[in-house]
């Protein structure tokens, strides 16, 4: 078995159509003639240009209309002034038109691929694609037609680029596995969009697959398994049904309210980390967003995000959402969530240490500046400012303060921000579930934290493999503290939601309804999920099943229990 990234979720089983590179040597030779040097190369670009509109043109009938935009952006992308003007530049020196646009071409490739960024690196393959498309023509070779697959194909090859996409006939193509790329490659994105299985980034696949060779793409974990024996492939067409059955249950939740089976309505937003995040939430379907991991946005640089480049990202994410809630939760550090710049000392115990708000009462110009920030972006939708790691109603009072005086600061120079703004809580730390009571009175709304509420009301590190058991939602201690957390939000009429992964549980799921739960905050993929497990339970029955669970005194009787009527 070879195993690579799962990009495209499902199974394909069929026989390999391996694409090879098609030669594209060439003699590198000087033009004395460069006007018909020139001529000849304008050609090539004019038909290039033809081809990829009718290739974006398909793609658009087939796929969609953004998967078709990446094919219109090579147009654009070979179009551009300063790189024709260089190309052009070299052939009326008297290079061929070969050799001219493969230095240029090669010189845009170096440099975004030398920048540590997936998008960046991603235009390096378009350049590639469009290079390699170009020379094609100059040499008059022809290309693979993968339009000519037939039915049960599995495509084997270095990458999928976007012009080889747009002649897949997703009828006949069940498969995908390729030698590069990632979850974010255009690879992907197309397979994905196309709804065909794919296994990316696969070590050796063209030298190690053969052309004819029976193969299984389990997309949805990564594993190709070649020439698989008989039990393989039922095992695995059997998956394959359920896979499609699930995924066609689940569409029909799409564009649905999030209700249970008696009607009562909730919130299903979905967990980011950055505003393209918040596009793959809208296009999960989620009805907003209830936790927006800052964090991320100060990660992978050397310095702190300005107000200004952080006011940008808010706002990119609030416009996305046209109006739906977005909670931003404030700088989240420490613990697991290292950032070198910052120079945090390292720390006998840092999950109980200077971390999330307590760092961020002690660092103001810091904190204040991200507040201002989200104020900044509230003028542009429904956005919450939420605290991490709550555990004193000092903090909530101190973190409150800090708002106020942002606001002030706005006001005085002129800048528009929602004055109305809600304040939240991150329940996440035992402290915080005991006094609820206390913060509810304080907070405009409450998130559970169920991954650090778990760790902090067991005493327990997740990742710590001989307290591992401990670990768990469904302990009785944490159902308690959820509970209890959900009822004190309730009694002083705040809404509260989830937005640890717990949310998303089959087996959470009839509790939250019971206990009065307002809004479920999962990742992307699990939107239709949730609302279609939420749709099962009445009132009445989540009830009955909160009451046995409440009623046993150990975990492993809890989930036993859950098992036999989840
Ligand atoms: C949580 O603690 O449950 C949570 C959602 O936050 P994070 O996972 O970012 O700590
Ligand atoms: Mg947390």
């Amino acid at each position: 078995m070879l195993k690579g990234i799962a990009a495209s979720e499902g199974i394909g089983i069929g026989n390999v159509l391996k694409i090879e590179d098609v030669s594209l040597e060439y003699t590198p030779k000087t033009v004395t003639d460069t006007e018909s040097e020139l001529k000849r190369y304008k050609e090539a670009i004019e038909k290039f240009c033809e081809q990829t509109t009718k290739q974006a043109d398909s793609l658009r009938k087939g796929v969609g209309a953004k998967e078709a935009e990446i094919l219109e952006g090579h147009i654009q992308m070979i179009k551009d002034p300063y790189m024709s003007a260089e190309i052009e530049k070299l052939i009326q020196s008297g290079q061929c038109a070969e050799a001219s646009l493969e230095q240029i071409c090669n010189m845009f490739i170096d440099m975004f691929s030398a920048v540590d960024d997936d998008v960046t690196k991603q235009r390096a393959a378009d350049v590639k694609d469009i290079k390699n498309a170009i020379l094609g023509i100059l040499l008059g070779v022809e290309e693979v037609k993968i339009s000519d697959a037939p039915a049960n194909t599995v495509i084997v090859a270095k990458e999928v680029t976007p012009s080889m996409t747009a002649g897949i006939n997703k009828e006949n193509v069940v498969g995908i596995i390729t030698e590069t790329g990632s979850q974010t490659s255009h690879s992907a994105i197309l397979a994905r969009a196309l709804e065909i299985p794919a296994v990316l980034s696969v070590e050796n696949a063209l030298t190690s697959i053969f052309a004819g060779d029976t193969v299984i793409v389990d997309g949805s974990n990564g594993d190709v398994i070649i020439s698989p024996i008989k039990e393989q492939i039922k095992e695995y067409s059997d998956k394959r049904e359920e896979f499609l059955k699930e995924k066609r249950e689940l569409e029909k939740f799409r564009g649905k309210p999030t209700v249970s089976a008696d009607g009562e309505e909730y919130e299903l937003f979905c967990n980011i980390g950055n505003p393209k995040d918040a596009v793959k939430a809208m296009e999960a379907d989620g009805e907003g967003v209830g936790l927006f991991r800052t964090e991320f946005l100060f990660m992978d640089r050397d310095s702190i995000p300005s107000e200004d480049e952080q006011f940008e990202a808010y706002k990119q994410a609030a416009i996305v959402l046209k109006g739906k809630g977005l909670i931003v939760r404030t700088l989240d550090i420490g613990g697991d969530k290292e950032i070198a710049y910052l120079g945090l000392e390292k720390e006998e115990n840092p999950f109980m240490g200077f971390r999330a708000i307590r760092y961020c009462l002690k660092n103001r110009d810091l904190f204040k500046s991200q507040i201002k920030a989200i104020l900044r972006a509230s003028a542009f939708g429904d956005v919450r400012i939420m605290f991490p790691l709550i555990t004193a109603v000092e903090e909530l009072r101190e973190g409150k303060k800090l708002v106020e005086e942002a606001k002030a600061e706005l006001r005085t120079a002129n800048i528009d921000f929602d004055e109305n703004i809600k304040v939240g809580v991150m329940t996440e730390t035992a402290a915080a579930g005991v006094i609820a009571h206390l913060l509810a009175k304080e907070a405009d709304f409450f998130s559970i934290g169920t991954n650090d509420l778990t760790g902090y009301t067991m005493a327990a590190d997740r990742g710590n493999s001989n307290v591992a058991y401990l670990y768990s939602p469904f302990q009785p201690s944490v159902l308690m503290m959820i509970k209890r957390i959900i009822e004190c939000a309730k009694q002083e009429g705040i809404p509260v939601g989830m937005c640890g992964e717990a949310a998303a549980n089959p087996m959470m799921i009839p509790l939250l309804i019971s206990f009065g739960l307002t809004e479920f905050s999962v990742s992307a993929p699990s939107v239709l999920k949730v609302r279609k497990n939420v749709s099962k339970w009445t009132k009445k029955q989540a009830d009955e099943i909160a009451e046995n669970v409440m009623s046993f005194a150990t975990e492993q009787e809890i989930v036993e229990y859950l098992k036999t009527v989840v």
